[in-house]
C-alpha cells in the first residue's frame, strides 16, 4: 500500500534499524522502545491486522513466529520475552499494517494495560 508507513519501512523507503530481513518478513527496532529490547516483526506483504489473517496469508504468520524464536535465541532472551500484536483502535493499534512487538530485558506485569 502506497501510504502505509510499514510498507515503506519494509521497502527501505523510510530508514529503520534492521534486526532481521528475508524475502517474506522484516524486523526492526521500535522507535519508542517499551523495554530494553523492543523490535517489531512485519510481513513484507500488506496485511492490515490480526483480524485479516486467513488461509490465504497465514503461512507468513507461521514464518514470523519461527523468526521470532530464532532471534530470541540469538539475542539471548533466555529469561523470557513477550510477543504482542495490537488489533484495532481499542487495543491501541496505531499502524494499520500487521506487526508483532517483541519485548525483553525487564520484568513484565499481567494483565497488560
Ligand atoms: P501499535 O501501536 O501496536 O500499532 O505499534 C506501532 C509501533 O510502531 C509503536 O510501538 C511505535 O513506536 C512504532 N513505530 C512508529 N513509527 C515507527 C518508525 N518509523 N520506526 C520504528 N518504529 C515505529
Ligand atoms: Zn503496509
Amino acid at each position: 500500500m502506497s501510504d502505509c508507513l510499514f510498507c515503506k519501512i519494509a521497502a527501505g523507503e523510510i530508514p529503520s534499524a534492521c534486526v532481521y530481513s528475508d524475502d517474506l518478513v522484516y524486523a526492526f527496532n521500535d522507535i519508542d522502545p517499551q523495554a530494553p529490547k523492543h523490535f517489531l516483526v512485519i510481513p513484507r506483504e500488506h496485511i492490515a491486522s490480526c483480524a485479516e489473517i486467513g488461509p490465504g496469508n497465514s503461512a507468513v504468520v507461521a514464518h514470523i513466529f519461527e523468526v521470532i524464536a530464532k532471534l530470541a535465541k540469538e539475542l539471548g532472551f533466555d529469561d523470557g520475552f513477550r510477543v504482542v500484536s495490537n488489533c484495532g483502535e481499542s487495543a491501541g493499534q496505531s499502524v494499520k499494517h500487521l506487526h508483532f512487538h517483541v519485548l525483553s530485558g525487564r520484568d513484565m506485569t499481567w494483565p497488560p494495560g
